[in-house]
């Protein structure tokens, strides 16, 4: 495959953009060579600009879970359009969302809409401190939840007491409120707790981590959380933005049967616009301006566009029960398919699956961390990103990103995947 107008066009980007991309991970950094600029997308494939056709297993890292330019979302977009697109006042449709959101998840009585994760996540923590009174938080190491100062903590040398920033531009003033843990590991959790008493407001977590792979709680791991919470009035946010109406209709309070306080939303939620959302029962969701006393506002939240494209997703997901069999399914048979041309081509790897987030570790040993997932052989993954491109198969250009199975993948495509698989393993 050639990509001579993707290099063209991402030299052009480069001057005007830093990096030539509005998102670093695109810029193919950690696996070397230059992105690929997409033209258009169908169902499981990508067109780029050169016109090569790829099958995609990012799906915009997410949201495009029953395919690209599914139709009754387009079609959605397209009449809300037509009507305005922008209006900075209440509209129906913002309430039709809520409630179909509020009955599809268990345990949340509101939901306020923002426009990205990134705006979820960090709005939930303001949102829990002030309802806690109390300013400290507990993330885990390899955790994602947006770009916002606070999450963008890595292990200090006090790592026990307090993080540090891991960029420049976060302040040490802001990274001593957040206390950093390690993913599966309740003791670990317990003796933050223990350290910092009365002064934790949340502990934020990925319920089922994607953004160091995907790696599964352990059994009793959520359920620990939610306990050691509820013993130390501490408030448990579940950041689904990756996992929520993707593992189950509700997500994975619903697919593990614990429930969090807060809970955040984006990616699927908004079929594809800009869209992020949070959520919790009344008591706490009133806490929130107008109502209560912790601000957070948008001028585009809400947007008609985004509100239409999310809702047409939301009933989709909703109406066809079978959805997330199908997904269960199709990912189930590429983990087997992928499993056995790697022991056959005997590649030392690991994978990880829950529900339709996959991803393809290559080291032997269990991945059920950050620090086990960071033992991943990078080499061998460049290999893996490059061949699999040259075999017209897009997966993530990063070891530590999950793969998004959609529905609209047929088995011929998850076949194809395999063989080329078989073919780039036996190159290493
Ligand atoms: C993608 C992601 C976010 C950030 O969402 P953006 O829309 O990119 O701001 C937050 N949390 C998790 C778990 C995510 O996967």
């Amino acid at each position: 495959m050639l990509y001579q107008r993707s290099s063209q066009l991402f030299a052009e980007a480069e001057k005007v953009i830093p990096g030539g991309v509005n998102s670093p991970v695109r810029a193919f950094k950690a696996v070397g060579g230059t992105p690929i600029f997409v033209k258009s997308a169908k169902g499981a494939y990508l067109y780029d600009e050169d016109g090569n056709k790829l099958i995609d297993y990012i799906n915009s890292w997410g949201p495009m879970i029953l395919g690209h330019a599914f139709q009754p979302v387009v079609d959605a977009v397209i009449e809300k359009a037509k009507l305005g697109t922008s209006f900075g006042m209440p509209t129906e449709i913002e309430t039709k969302i809520a409630e179909l959101a509020v009955a599809m998840v268990p345990n949340i009585d509101k939901i306020r809409f923002v426009n990205s994760g990134t705006e979820a996540c960090m709005s939930a923590i303001r949102l829990a401190r002030g309802f806690t009174k109390r300013d400290k938080i507990i993330k885990f190491a390899g955790c994602y939840h947006g770009h916002s100062d606070s999450f963008l903590i890595q292990a200090g040398s006090g790592a026990i007491t307090f993080g540090s920033p891991n960029s420049p531009g976060v302040t040490a003033g802001t990274a001593k409120d957040t206390l950093l843990a390690k993913y599966n590991d309740l003791d670990n959790v317990a003796t933050l707790i223990e350290a910092n008493k009365n002064e934790i407001a949340a502990i934020i977590v990925e319920p089922v981590a994607g953004n160091m792979g995907c790696i599964p709680p352990k059994k009793g791991f959520l359920e620990g959380l939610r306990q050691l919470c509820t013993e130390n009035d501490i408030l448990l946010i579940f950041d689904e933005v990756m996992t929520g109406f993707r593992l189950a209709r509700g997500g994975v309070q619903e697919l593990l049967n614990v429930d969090a306080d807060i809970v955040c939303f984006g990616k699927v939620i908004g079929g594809g616009l800009p869209v992020g959302a949070f959520a919790a029962r009344a008591e706490i969701m009133n806490y929130l301006a107008p109502l209560g006393p912790v601000y957070q506002a948008g001028t585009l939240s809400g947007n008609p566009l985004a509100m239409a494209a999310g809702l047409a997703m939301l009933q989709a997901l909703d109406s066809d029960r079978e959805i997330f069999k199908r997904l269960e399914e199709k990912t189930a048979y590429l983990a087997a398919g992928i499993d056995s041309v790697l022991k056959a081509n005997k590649v030392e790897f690991t994978i990880n699956r829950v529900g339709s987030m996959i991803s393809v570790h290559f080291d032997a040993a269990p991945v059920f961390d950050f620090q086990t997932a960071a033992k991943g052989d990078n080499e061998t993954f460049k290999k893996f990103f490059h061949g699999l491109l040259q075999e017209g198969i897009y997966i993530a250009p990063s070891a530590y990103e999950t793969w998004f199975i959609t529905d609209a993948l047929t088995y011929e495509d998850l076949d194809f995947t395999i063989q080329a698989i078989d073919k780039v393993s036996k190159t290493f």
